[in-house]
């Protein structure tokens, strides 16, 4: 089955009604057959017949066997790092989403795992930085907001041969384009919040993976720490999960039309999106995705022109996230990576004047309209602005 016919096809168990939407099993606790015995469920904290219709379609999307489904991206990583011990090292790409820096900075050193930040579109980098404390490879590709390709084969190669685990947050671009078990990716890391959901009304993540050993642990995870997804919020998602093909065809064509107009834009200093023959990552990313997603960075060289460009764009919602259906503009430096520590500013910050955008189901035409209005009107408050300033 291809995917867009797998997005609306669930592994429902027969409704006694019929009903085509799956019921929500909005219940927190079930009904024991007896005291000493217990029915498939009995506490939605350890599993949901929702969530775990949910958790099988995630699964299935990603051609993996195995999925749990958590509160929230941030939640699934955590439930990740959670499996590794004192002491235990991670070898993380240098460019990732702010509040996974905040996870491994903050949170990880008092449980006494250390982070090494490699540039891991360099596999011979990672391969230098193994050590036998390495537990686990995290990687994100492309990078959020940099949009760096990691070749997750190569990657996946040298965590067998160490026998750690490779980690690929899929955020970006979803199974529609990209599915890193099938490269050898050991776990599947998604904020679904982002291109899962696409309605920007659900904050949930999930991990994916082949490896039944692991799953068990995730799961023992989810159920001891709580940070599994409600049945409402995992109801919404299998709703929003059904147009995911869909969203997801047009939007990724939408973007490689908005990069190419960038790119050859006079206030525009370099875009950064693998669909671009000229993005460093473009070869890479060809062989191991199926399209380069809706998310495209670009810097202008100046960080006061890139803000008035951001706040002068009127479909283009300033918003962090990125995903939905609905176009957003944000500058990750101030926003969604703001809260990079300052010891680490300089190494994984992203530029001041970077301009992140995500490309969402309107007309594309409106879209460049907006985009171009937004830089006309931009340039000239800064003509006006230097002006004054050389009188
Ligand atoms: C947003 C995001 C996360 C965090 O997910 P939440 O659902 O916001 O907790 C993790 N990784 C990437 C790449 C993201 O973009």
């Amino acid at each position: 089955m291809k995917i867009a016919t797998r997005c609306v096809h669930l592994d429902a168990d027969e409704d006694r009604y019929g009903a085509i939407a799956p019921p929500i099993y909005q219940t927190a606790t079930f009904r024991q057959p007896t005291a000493l015995e217990f029915g498939e469920y009995d506490y939605t904290r350890t599993a949901n017949p929702t969530r775990t219709l949910l958790e099988r379609q995630l699964a299935a999307l990603e051609e993996g066997r195995y999925a749990s489904a958590f509160a929230s991206g941030m939640a699934a990583i955590t439930a990740l790092v959670r499996l590794l011990n004192s002491g235990d090292e991670i070898i993380a790409g240098d460019d990732l989403y702010g509040g996974t820096v905040r996870l491994l900075e903050r949170i990880l050193p008092r449980h006494g795992i250390k982070v090494h930040y490699v540039d891991t579109t360099d596999p011979e980098a990672v391969r230098r930085a193994l050590t036998d404390r390495v537990k686990l490879i995290l990687v994100e590709t492309p990078s959020n907001p940099l949009m760096r390709i990691s070749d997750i084969e190569a990657l996946a190669k040298l965590a067998d041969e160490a026998g750690i685990w490779l980690a690929v947050d899929n955020s970006m671009l979803s199974p529609c384009l990209q599915k890193p078990l099938t490269l050898g990716a050991h776990v599947v890391i998604h904020s679904a919040t982002k291109f899962l959901c696409g309605h920007s009304d659900v904050t949930a993540g999930a991990l994916v993976t082949n490896d039944q050993e692991l799953y068990e642990r995730i799961a023992f995870q989810q159920n001891a720490e709580g940070a599994g997804l409600s049945p409402f919020e995992s109801w919404l998602l299998l709703r929003g999960m059904k147009t995911l093909a869909l969203r997801v065809e047009r939007q990724n064509a939408s973007a490689q039309k908005v990069a190419r107009h960038l790119a050859q834009h006079t206030l525009v200093a370099r875009v950064y999106y693998p669909g671009l023959e000229d993005h460093p990552g473009h070869k890479v990313h060809s062989r191991q995705a199926s399209g380069a997603g809706a998310v495209i960075s670009f810097t202008t060289g100046d960080a006061d022109l890139s803000r008035r460009i951001v706040e002068a764009t009127r479909l283009f919602t300033i918003a962090v996230s990125f995903g939905s259906v609905i176009s957003s503009i944000s500058l990750p430096c101030r926003m969604s990576h703001a809260s990079v520590p300052a010891s680490l500013k300089e190494k994984l910050a992203p530029p001041a004047d970077l301009i992140r955008i995500s490309v969402g189901i309107e007309d594309v035409d409106d879209l460049i309209e907006d985009l171009e209005r937004a830089f006309a009107a931009a340039h000239k408050l800064e003509a006006v602005a230097s002006t004054a300033g050389s009188r």
